[in-house]
């Protein structure tokens, strides 16, 4: 174990709390809430350790340190569980082949082609991925994810979003559970809110023009998860709240 067991157990105490007093004042059920533990450039006694707190669900953002610490972990794990990984980063099609054998969860699925390639994939492995769809709704240039900011002035938008998810849900052996989005760093927090509601809503309008129920949006990190959770999150990614500065 790490020198900073108690400190990451301590870590995970304090984010389990804010998650439940976040659900309290959105009168929703803290159990509605899953906390993703963004363990991305942290050492596997880190991850070790969180397992060890009770967190089930592991975040990671790149392919090479993927191939290593994942398996890894699964060497280490004694009588821990085993960690269910979710990749958060941006795939490049051609990295796909590295990680779907890696990870069960995709939350940053961002064009037609990347899912047929993953569907391609999970089905030659006879696999189920759990996918979110990224939606750019903030409108920074420099953010991944479908081009969704316009969303609610612009029905050619809303459109083009139809029409991808749909053709994404359609793939076999891909389970769209619903919207992941990153909000800008260091925004105000009505803006925050702003983007959040705005993912929020826009889930909504899919459901309702695709006849479909998507479960779940992830969105909100170490400096937004409370708010994110009052705008309807169900899946937060928290890396430095838990593990410490990278
Ligand atoms: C790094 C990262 C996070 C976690 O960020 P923290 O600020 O450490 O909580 C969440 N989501 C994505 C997509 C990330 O890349």
């Amino acid at each position: 174990m790490s020198d900073d067991v108690s400190s990451i157990s301590d870590n995970i105490k304090r984010v389990q709390e804010r998650i439940a007093e976040a659900c309290v004042r959105a009168h929703r059920d803290p159990d509605s809430v899953t906390l993703v533990a963004v363990s991305k450039r942290k050492p596997t006694d880190a991850i070790l350790d969180a397992l060890a707190a009770g967190v089930q669900h592991f975040g990671e953002n790149r392919v090479q340190e993927s191939q290593t610490k994942l398996p890894q972990v699964a060497a280490q794990l004694n009588d821990l569980p085993p960690p269910i990984w979710h990749m958060i980063g941006h795939v490049q099609s051609r990295q796909a082949k590295y990680l779907v054998p890696l990870f069960s969860v995709f939350h940053a699925v961002d064009s037609v082609r990347l899912a047929q390639k993953m569907s391609k994939l999970a089905q030659e492995e006879q696999r189920q991925l759990d996918i979110f769809v990224q939606v750019n709704v903030s409108g920074e240039v420099q953010k991944y994810g479908l081009h969704g900011a316009d969303w609610r002035k612009n029905s050619a938008t809303v459109d083009q979003l139809v029409a991808d998810v749909g053709h994404i849900m359609a793939q076999p052996n891909l389970h769209l559970r619903g919207l992941m989005t990153m909000a800008p760093y260091d925004a105000p927090e009505a803006e925050l809110r702003t983007v959040f509601a705005s993912l929020a809503a826009l889930k909504s309008e899919l459901e309702s023009q695709l006849s479909v129920t998507l479960p779940d949006l992830s969105m909100g990190m170490t400096d937004d998860y409370p708010i994110a959770i009052e705008e309807g999150a169900t899946v937060v990614r928290v890396g430095r709240a838990i593990f410490g500065e990278r």
